[in-house]
């Protein structure tokens, strides 16, 4: 029987929670906005990292306050509940993720050209955790606008090949959506009107 992403949170988190010493876990996150919700349930379960690693985003200016957005809410949040949680910023790569992305530019949004990007993030995130965390996962699939299920098994493709446990998610799922829109709002957080490449800024929602 095939267990949809939901089912496989569940499972493993009932895992962790049994677990004398919290795990550690990488989590990949793309802005302010989208890292709320996770960031705020997975904090009580996990040692988490966060790891900005979207050098897919377009202008530097662009890149630069969606991280400082996402900074502000892991300092919030390591103050009200008295967490640790750092953010690792590796280097700037716009100009490589746009050569490869530009090979795919006609795609529309959640094509091809989407998948490489996730693959070639997901790829680095799993890398850098292996042999320093046990977990990973990513924050982006609390947006209405990415496959939960593309997601996860681009991800957990790339767990599996580093050796580290992968964390299946739905995040948008029990109302998972609605409580980052309300964070958001009341944390008056800056929320970009597109995903992030040149190509989708060409290309506004
Ligand atoms: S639309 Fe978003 S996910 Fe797709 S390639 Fe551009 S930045 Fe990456």
């Amino acid at each position: 029987m095939k267990h949809t992403s939901e089912q496989l949170f569940k499972k493993e988190m009932e895992k962790v929670k049994g677990l004398e010493k919290k795990p550690t876990l990488l989590l990949h996150s793309c802005c302010g906005p989208c890292g709320t919700y996770p960031i705020d349930l997975l904090s009580d379960y996990f040692e988490l990292t966060i790891f900005y690693n979207n050098s897919n985003i377009f202008p530097y200016e662009e890149y630069n306050k969606r991280l400082v957005e996402l900074k502000k809410y892991v300092v919030k949040i390591n103050e009200s509940k008295n967490k640790n949680i750092k953010i690792i910023v590796p280097e700037y790569e716009n100009e490589r993720f746009n050569k490869i992305l530009s090979s795919r530019k006609e795609d529309p949004e959640g094509g091809t050209r989407c998948h490489i990007c996730y693959s070639l993030r997901y790829e680095q995130l799993a890398k850098y955790a292996k042999d320093k965390y046990d977990y990973i996962c990513s924050a982006m699939t609390i947006s209405r606008h990415k496959n939960e299920e593309v997601i996860n098994k681009i991800l957990s493709g790339y767990a599996k090949k580093n050796s580290v446990n992968y964390l299946y998610s739905n995040f948008k799922k029990n109302k998972g959506l609605e409580i980052a829109q309300r964070i958001a709002k009341e944390n008056n957080m800056y929320k970009q009107d597109y995903c992030g490449c040149i190509f989708s800024l060409n290309n506004k929602r």
